[in-house]
């Protein structure tokens, strides 16, 4: 019998979003014995992301399969200066794709079972030792290799002393179910201090509907709530959301926003998407990054698995983002935010240079 044959899982990954999926799909391509663990019963339930895949994501993943009627092409950028002057910011080559997010999440939970990944729902992580070099998972049994990619706040990094992470911004959304937006194809985005201290807010047309968001910086010591309405009331009419809209369902959440935490790895035992930090510290777009580490790991593990060679851990500590460049914007962003820039400068061609930097990807992590 072999290391790995006296274990009942060669992988038992931790949340079944976009890290978690990329990581089984990958190890479960060669063939490996794979256990997602899932706590929420339907993984379409309590999102918090808004889901917009950026183009990167949506061509050179996995995602490039998700079924065209749950996602809506956006191929713009329009930027609202405080003031709440736009700008509109076009690249030919780029867009995001707004998507029909519960039933991604629920796609992606028949992607796992269709290819062979036991998906086990309602199952909640609750603690791990180890085991030789593998891990005993209470309630699942023994596994070679654990991962967690069970989110910002990760339980299994707690159990298994790993790096926390603990920068984060907070967002809110609110969902409008059937709504039409005048400019649908175009992602608005406002800048704004006191709504949205450190980020930014947004309003956005998906396959069923509008979601209107804000994210601000977050801070253990002064929880500060975000004004969600107060942002509504103000940017309702610019975007010609309708006065009688009531929203049918809230996202929120914590987005990590300093990096990837400083231990994502221990022997048998790697974290990657948000539960290691891997996420734009500028952008807080956390779905492409989530994905790519997710799926490296996956990889790493079921070839280590396999046929010998690297040890995982190596792989996956070293494909982690650092994001250097993107941590001094935030840092600088967290510190000299203001809004007069933006009212004065928005049309200058600094500015949106700047912007299709941020926006299009132009700039290297
Ligand atoms: C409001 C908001 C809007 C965002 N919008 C975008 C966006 O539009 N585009 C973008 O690219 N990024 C966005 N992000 C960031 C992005 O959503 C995350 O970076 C991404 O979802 C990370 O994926 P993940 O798989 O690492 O973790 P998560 O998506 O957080 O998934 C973790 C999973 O683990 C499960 N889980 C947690 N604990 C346990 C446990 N103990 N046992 C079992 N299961 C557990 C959870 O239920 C969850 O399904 C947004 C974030 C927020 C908060």
């Amino acid at each position: 019998m072999t290391a790995v044959q006296r274990y009942d899982w060669d992988v038992v990954v931790v949340g079944a979003s976009f890290a978690g999926a990329a990581c089984a799909l990958a190890a479960a391509h060669y063939g490996l014995r794979v256990c997602v663990i899932e706590r929420k019963r339907d993984p379409g339930i309590k999102l918090h992301t808004t889901g917009i895949i950026v183009k990167e994501a949506a061509e050179q993943t996995w995602l490039n399969r998700v079924p065209a009627a749950l996602v809506q092409r956006v191929e713009r950028v329009r930027l609202y200066a405080p003031n709440l002057r736009s700008l509109s910011l076009v690249a030919p080559d780029y867009y995001f794709l707004t998507t029909d997010t519960p039933n991604v999440m629920r796609w992606l939970a028949d992607e796992l079972r269709s290819h062979s990944v036991e998906l086990r729902l309602q199952q909640s992580f609750t603690n791990a030792t180890q085991d030789g070099v593998g891990w005993q998972v209470e309630g699942l049994g023994s596994t070679r290799y654990l991962v967690g990619a069970d989110g910002a706040k990760s339980r299994v990094a707690e159990r298994a002393n790993l790096g926390r992470v603990d920068d984060f911004l907070y967002g809110i959304e609110h969902e409008f179910a059937g709504l039409q937006l005048p400019e649908p194809d175009a992602l608005h985005c406002f800048i704004s201090k006191r709504y949205a201290p450190g980020y930014i807010g947004w309003v956005a047309q998906n396959p069923t509907g509008v979601q209107v968001g804000l994210a601000l910086r977050h801070s253990n010591a002064q929880t500060r709530s975000p004004d969600i309405d107060g942002f509504l009331q103000r940017i309702r009419g610019v975007v010609g959301l309708p006065i009688d809209a009531t929203p049918m369902a809230t996202r929120a959440g914590l987005v990590p926003c300093g990096g990837p935490v400083s231990q994502i790895t221990a022997p048998g035992v790697i974290l990657t998407g948000d539960a290691a930090g891997i996420v734009s510290p500028v952008t807080a777009g956390g779905i492409h990054s989530a994905w790519q580490h997710g799926w490296c790991v996956g990889d790493a593990i079921a070839r280590y698995v396999r046929d010998g060679g690297e040890a995982p851990e190596q792989v996956a500590a070293r494909a982690a983002p650092r994001f250097q460049a993107k941590r001094a914007l935030r840092w600088a962003y967290d510190r000299f935010q203001c809004d007069w820039p933006f009212d004065l400068f928005l049309h200058s061609a600094p500015l949106r240079w700047a912007a299709e930097q941020v926006y299009f990807h132009k700039r290297r992590a």
